[in-house]
C-alpha cells in the first residue's frame, strides 16, 4: 500500500531550501558551474579536496569558524576551527613528505573516530597520497586482506590498535613501511613513530603541490553485503559531487552544525563525515561513541544540530525504544534528517514525522559512485518509501542487461530493472583497484549498471526493489525483497525485517522472513501466525512469506546492513563466506 505523500513547506526555521525548484535546477545545473563555485588551487594549479574543504575557508572569514566538535568517549569535547584543521594537516603533510612517502602512496588509517583521522585524511589529501580508511573494529583477517591487496605505505593507528592486530601481521606486509602511532610519547623503531612527535617537528605551513583533479584521492574497500572487498578509487574531482549534494540534499547553510553519524571505514562517513560539510564551510559534529540512543539525543540537544545525517538501522532502534524524544529533549534546531545505507521503509519515515516532527529523508548511493545520487530534496513532496529523484547532474534509468554488453533502457513506468547511471559524473569510481575486468563489467553502452534493482513511478521517483542478486524467484514470479519486508515492518509489533528466497522443490523458492519485534513484545506461535496472515493480505500468497523466524538482531555488517547472504548460507547449511565484515565479529 503506497503512503499519502509528505507535503513539503512552510520550512522548519523558515529556512528556505538551497534547491528551491528542482526542475529548473536540474535544466539549468552544469558541473562546470558547480567546479566556479569552488576555489580551485591558487594559480590554476588544479582542484584539490582538502583545499576545498580546508584551507579556503581558513584563509578567509571562516577561518575561526569551530570546522568539527569532537565529543570523546569520556565525555571531552574538542573544537577544531577551519585555521587550526588547516595547520594540522599541513603538518601532517609535512611528517609524510618527512617520511618520503610519495604521490599516489596508500595511507591507511585504523583508529576509529578520533582527531588524528580527520588530520590524516586531509594532510594525506594535500600530500596527493590517498586516503585508505578502516573500520577500527575489523579484526587482524579483513585488516590484512585491505592492507595488501591496497598496497599500504602507511598506516595511522593507536597503540592497543597496532598491538591487538596489526603487529602480528607485518613479516606479511613488507610494503608497510611507517606505522604512525597517535597515542605514542616516542618513536620505537622498526618504522614505528609518534605521529605527535613527528607532527611537532615539522612545519604548519604546506604548499598543495599542483592537483589534477584525476589524481587519485581515495581508496575505499567494499565488500557490499555480498562478496570478498574491492577497492574502489576515486579522484579529487569527487569533490564536485560532495559539494553539490551537501547544497542541494543535504542543505547546508552556513550556520548550520551538521552531524553524519556513519564511520569513515564506510564511504558515508568520509563523503559525508568529513568532506562535503567541510566543503560547505559548516560546522561537522564527530562522535566518538557508538550507536545509543539517549546519548543520541542528547548530542543532538547539547550540540544544537541542525541537519542529521544517518541510517536506517539506526532510526529504526530508536524507533523499536518507542521513545517520544521531542517531548523530553529540545531538538527545536533540528530542521532536516537524511538516511542512507538501506532501504528506508515508509513506518520509519512517518515515525520522523510523528516522533521527531520532522520526515526522514531518503537518499540512495554506493561505495562506487561516491556521492548522492538519488534523493528525496527539502523542498519536494516525499513519497514515503521511495528513494526520490536524481540529483542535478545525473541521469538516473531503469534497464534490462541482456548481455554483458547491451543494456535496454525501460522507458514505460512502474517496470522493473536494474538502476543504470549515465557515466561522466565527478564522483564516479575510476577503478577497482588490481580489477581492470572486473570494473569493465560495471558499464555498458555508456551506462554505468549499479546492481540494484528498481522501478520508476510515472512522476519519476525511483522506488528500491533490492539487490539484483538478492531478488527471489518463487512459483515463476520474480520479488524484490524490499517489497516484502516493507510490509512486514507494517505490522506494529515488527521494527525491523529481512527476506530470501528459500530453495523449494515446487515453487523454485519460497520466501522466508526473519523479524526483529519492538521492544516489550515476546515472539510467539499466535503472535507468528498473525504476521503471516497480515503479509498474506497485502502481498498475496504467492509473494508473502511461508515462513517466519524471530531473532533478537539480524546479522549486519559494521556500516549496519543487513546481510541477507548471511541468512541465506544459514538457512541452507552452506558456508558462511566472508563474514570479516559482520558486526560483533573479531
Ligand atoms: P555500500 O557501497 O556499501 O554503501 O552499499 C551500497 C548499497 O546499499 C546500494 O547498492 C544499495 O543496495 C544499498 N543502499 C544504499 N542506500 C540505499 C537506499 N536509500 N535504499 C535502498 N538501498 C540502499
Amino acid at each position: 500500500m503506497e503512503r499519502a505523500p509528505i507535503r513539503k513547506g512552510p520550512f522548519p526555521g523558515n529556512i528556505e531550501p538551497n534547491l528551491q525548484d528542482y526542475a529548473k535546477v536540474r535544466a539549468e545545473f552544469s558541473w562546470e558551474a558547480i567546479r566556479g563555485e569552488l576555489d580551485g588551487l591558487p594559480d590554476n594549479m588544479g582542484l584539490n579536496m582538502a583545499h576545498e574543504a580546508v584551507d579556503r575557508h581558513a584563509t578567509g572569514p571562516r577561518a575561526q569558524k569551530a570546522a568539527m566538535r569532537w565529543l570523546g568517549k569520556d565525555g571531552t569535547v574538542l573544537s577544531l576551527s577551519y585555521c587550526q584543521l588547516m595547520e594540522m594537516s599541513n603538518r601532517f603533510a609535512n611528517a609524510l613528505r618527512e617520511l618520503g612517502v610519495a604521490k599516489g602512496k596508500r595511507v591507511f588509517v585504523l583508529t576509529g573516530r578520533i582527531p588524528p583521522l580527520y588530520i590524516t585524511a586531509l594532510g594525506t589529501l594535500k600530500h596527493l597520497s590517498v586516503f585508505c580508511p578502516l573500520f577500527s573494529a575489523f579484526g587482524p583477517e579483513p585488516i590484512y586482506q585491505r592492507l595488501a591487496r591496497g598496497d599500504a605505505k602507511v598506516l595511522v593507528t593507536t597503540e592497543p590498535l597496532y598491538g591487538q592486530k596489526v603487529a602480528g601481521l607485518r613479516t606479511r606486509l613488507p610494503g608497510l613501511k611507517h606505522i604512525l602511532l597517535t597515542d605514542a610519547g616516542d618513536h620505537t623503531g622498526s618504522g614505528v613513530w609518534s605521529l605527535e612527535k613527528l607532527m611537532c617537528a615539522v612545519s604548519p605551513q604546506y604548499t598543495i603541490p599542483p592537483t589534477d583533479p584525476e589524481d587519485m584521492a581515495i581508496l575505499h574497500f567494499t565488500s557490499g553485503t555480498t562478496g570478498m572487498p574491492k577497492g574502489a578509487v576515486h579522484v579529487h574531482d569527487a569533490v564536485c559531487t560532495h559539494y553539490m549534494t551537501g547544497k542541494y540534499v543535504l542543505d547546508l547553510h552556513p550556520d548550520d552544525v551538521f552531524w553524519c553519524t556513519a564511520d569513515p571505514g564506510w564511504v558515508t562517513g568520509t563523503s559525508y563525515g568529513i568532506i562535503a560539510p567541510l566543503v560547505c564551510g559548516v560546522t561537522s559534529v564527530v562522535d566518538e561513541s557508538d550507536f545509543e540512543p539517549e546519548r543520541w539525543y542528547r548530542i543532538l540537544e547539547a550540540e544544537k544540530v541542525s541537519v542529521l545525517y544517518t541510517a536506517p538501522t539506526a532510526i529504526r532502534r530508536l524507533m523499536r525504544m518507542d521513545m517520544e524524544p521531542r517531548r523530553k529533549v529540545g531538538l527545536d534546531q533540528l530542521r532536516l534528517i537524511h538516511s542512507v545505507g538501506e532501504p528506508l521503509n515508509p513506518e520509519a519515515v512517518l515515525w520522523g514525522q510523528r516522533v521527531l516532527g520532522l520526515p526522514i529523508h531518503d537518499n540512495w548511493w554506493q561505495t562506487e559512485t561516491g556521492g548522492i545520487m538519488i534523493a528525496n530534496f527539502p523542498s519536494v513532496d516525499i513519497r514515503p518509501g521511495s528513494m526520490g529523484l536524481p540529483v542535478p547532474g545525473i541521469e538516473a534509468a531503469v534497464a534490462h542487461r541482456p548481455d554483458a554488453d547491451t543494456l535496454v533502457l525501460i522507458e514505460a513506468p512502474n517496470v522493473q530493472g536494474e538502476l543504470v547511471l549515465k557515466v561522466g559524473w565527478p564522483s564516479m569510481f575510476r577503478g577497482y583497484l588490481h580489477e581492470k575486468e572486473r570494473y569493465r563489467k560495471c558499464f555498458a553502452g555508456g551506462w554505468y549498471v549499479t546492481g540494484d534493482l528498481v522501478r520508476r513511478d510515472e512522476d519519476g521517483y525511483f522506488w528500491f526493489v533490492g539487490r539484483a542478486d538478492d531478488v527471489i524467484k518463487t512459483s515463476g514470479q520474480l520479488v524484490g525483497p524490499f517489497e516484502v519486508e516493507r510490509v512486514l515492518m507494517e505490522h506494529p509489533a515488527v521494527v525491523e525485517a529481512a527476506v530470501i528466497g528459500k530453495p523449494h522443490p515446487m515453487f523454485g523458492e519460497v520466501v522466508k522472513g526473519f523479524i526483529c519485534l519492538k521492544t516489550g513484545i515476546e515472539p510467539s506461535d499466535a503472535l507468528r501466525l498473525e504476521i503471516l496472515g497480515f503479509a498474506r493480505k497485502r502481498l498475496g500468497a504467492v509473494v508473502a512469506p511461508k515462513e517466519l523466524q524471530f531473532h533478537h538482531n539480524l546479522p549486519k555488517n559494521k556500516a549496519g546492513k543487513i546481510m541477507r547472504r548471511l541468512l541465506k548460507a544459514r538457512e541452507m547449511g552452506l558456508p558462511e563466506g566472508d563474514t570479516s565484515t559482520l558486526e560483533g565479529r573479531e
